[in-house]
């Protein structure tokens, strides 16, 4: 299996955390995580790039030993602990009156997931919303501007600037690397502002169609079962 071009390797790994590096319980794999740490004793840094709020992927961050800058809340905010502040790159507040206000016509719950609670720049509603019904609401109302994408874990309205592409653009502009040298690893459709930046992608096994049409390699391994062969590939 080739994971890789046989003269590239990357200067960093963008990885996304929610069903690439956990299942779709949210139970984080093991395995993966060792892979990850793998990466970093052979100094090659794991940038985090989730949906994730940033109290949770600092927290993630510091438990793997991650030492690049973190993209969350898929690129509305960036952020690395030695920075004076975080880039947040939106103001969340638009988006939860968009829930508030839609939630008045369709049935929805407009107080969404549980980790709006640390949400900086976006909204997030519960994953199972009626998708169409809500696209629907949104295309026609004063918030038409914001853009409405589902993961398998919500269903994020968000300002259409925001993108993991761009989040990790700022990431990489910082540290100084180009997007050329970075391999990025997801499982869903917000991954693929990601993708389309970055020198090499791989989707993992149970990815949804749409990102595994932009993966430059689709992993025959579920989820987090990627990790161990590919950075095996990489460090080879
Ligand atoms: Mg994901």
């Amino acid at each position: 299996m080739q994971w890789i071009p046989d003269d590239w390797k990357p200067k960093a790994v963008a990885v996304d955390i929610d069903g690439t590096i956990t299942d779709y319980n949210k139970k984080l794999h093991l395995e993966a995580i060792d892979s990850l740490r793998r990466l970093e004793e052979a100094g090659i840094p794991v940038i985090l790039a989730t949906g994730n709020v940033r109290a949770i992927t600092y927290g993630l961050s510091r438990f793997i030993g991650a030492t690049g800058p973190m993209v969350c809340e898929n690129g509305g905010v960036v952020w690395h602990p030695t920075w004076d502040e975080p880039i947040v790159r939106a103001d969340g507040a638009r988006a939860r009156k968009c829930a508030q206000d839609m939630a008045k016509e369709i049935d929805i719950d407009p107080e969404g997931i549980t980790t709006n609670a640390w949400r900086e720049s976006e909204w997030c509603l519960f994953k199972d919303e009626d998708l169409d019904a809500v696209n629907n609401w949104v295309s026609n109302s004063e918030y038409s501007d914001l853009a409405v994408v589902k993961t398998g874990f919500a269903i994020h309205l968000m300002e259409p600037h925001l993108s993991k592409g761009e989040g990790l653009r700022v990431a990489l502009e910082k540290m100084g690397i180009s997007p050329d040298d970075i391999l990025a690893v997801g499982d869903a459709p917000n991954d693929i502002p990601m993708f389309e930046l970055v020198g090499q992608s791989v989707a993992v096994g149970g990815c949804f169609d749409s990102l595994a049409e932009v993966a430059s390699v689709v992993s025959p391994y579920p989820h987090g079962d990627t990790f161990k062969p590919l950075v095996d590939a990489i460090l080879s």
